[in-house]
């Protein structure tokens, strides 16, 4: 089996690439502009031949010469601090990108997986979220660029699957965590560590009453890994169900550190979805998926890598 996966440098793209290389792929190629990805999170594959990099902008060109049996779209900035910092750019990976993806998929006759998100529920009426809820999404607020983004994706793969008879996936990612993310890429899980390690005060964005469902990536990549190798259409919810508030994650993170940081409240991020946290009966039923890291235990390894980015281990 060769595998081509889109932002395949980034923090889920690389681990997703071990995991094929683990379970015996062939190949991997990996396609990405390195905007957000790095090679270092694939530097321990460098002399590995079963590994293909590409630099290359997806929303440009996505083509290899070589069969391809499997592509994974995973390319794109997913930090909201990215969705300021490049909005055109995930706006073009996904619409653009996507197109790109899935008519490699097309012309190499390949399986095709959309990396989406629990973004496209927006700012959720219910939880859980099951995959039937349709979304209270803002389509012109600072989040827009990634959430309608996200949701043309869905939707072009879906066309693809019902018009053009490819066979897709849809995999919806609620937040995940763990090594390989950047220290500085403006999400609640780097910056909490980065915070507590340096003695700094955690900067809680509101009154820290919102809540997420933190997933560790070894998990997650499991429930990619077993889509990838079921043979179902409809869009997946993979997370855990670690709901915890974000005042909750703030001394979650304080004690697992063992730090001494102080925690401020700065002023709340417009359009910031107050809840979320995974539906996982459909993942559960139809492709056997379970979560088994928790928060305490995926927190440590991850404050590990941390320490280590940070010259402090
Ligand atoms: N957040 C925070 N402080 C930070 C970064 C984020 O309080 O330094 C909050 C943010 O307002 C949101 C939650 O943490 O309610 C998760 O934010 P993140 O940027 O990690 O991702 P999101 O789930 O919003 O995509």
């Amino acid at each position: 089996m060769n595998a081509l996966i889109t932002g395949g440098a980034g923090f889920l793209g690389s681990h997703l690439v071990d995991r094929l290389l683990l379970e015996g792929w062939d190949k991997v190629f990996v396609l990405d502009n390195l905007i957000t990805g790095s090679l270092s999170n694939l530097a321990h594959l460098e002399s590995d031949p079963r590994l293909v990099f590409h630099e290359v902008d997806v929303s440009e060109s996505v083509a290899v010469e070589d069969p391809v049996d499997f592509v994974f779209h995973f390319a794109s900035p997913a930090s909201p601090d990215d969705f300021t910092r490049y909005p055109i750019e995930v706006m073009k990976v996904g619409s653009l990108g996507t197109i790109n993806a899935l008519e490699l998929a097309r012309t190499k006759g390949a399986k095709f997986m959309m990396a989406s998100t629990s973004e496209i529920y927006g700012d959720p009426l219910i939880s859980p979220q099951p995959e039937t809820l349709w979304g209270n999404v803002n389509s012109i607020g600072p989040r827009s660029v990634y959430d309608e983004a996200k949701r043309f994706s869905e939707a072009i793969t879906m066309a693809y699957r019902n018009y053009r008879g490819l066979d897709t996936r849809i995999v919806r990612f609620f937040n995940t965590y763990g090594p390989r993310m950047r220290l500085d890429d403006g999400r609640v899980v780097p910056n909490f560590i980065r915070q507590a390690l340096l003695g700094e005060p955690l900067s809680i964005y509101g009154d820290g009453s919102n809540t997420r469902s933190f997933g560790y990536y070894e998990d997650v990549i499991t429930g990619v890994y077993l889509l990838a190798t079921h043979n179902y259409q409809e869009p997946v919810n993979i997370g855990t169900e670690e709901e915890r508030t974000i005042l909750e994650f703030a001394h979650a993170v304080i004690n697992a550190s063992h730090s001494s940081s102080e925690i401020i409240y700065l002023p709340a991020a417009i359009d910031d979805p107050k809840q979320r946290r995974p539906d996982l009966t459909r993942a559960r039923k139809e492709l056997g998926y379970e979560y088994h890291v928790e928060l305490e235990e995926g927190l440590f390894k991850t404050i590990e890598f941390f320490k280590a980015k940070l010259g402090l281990a």
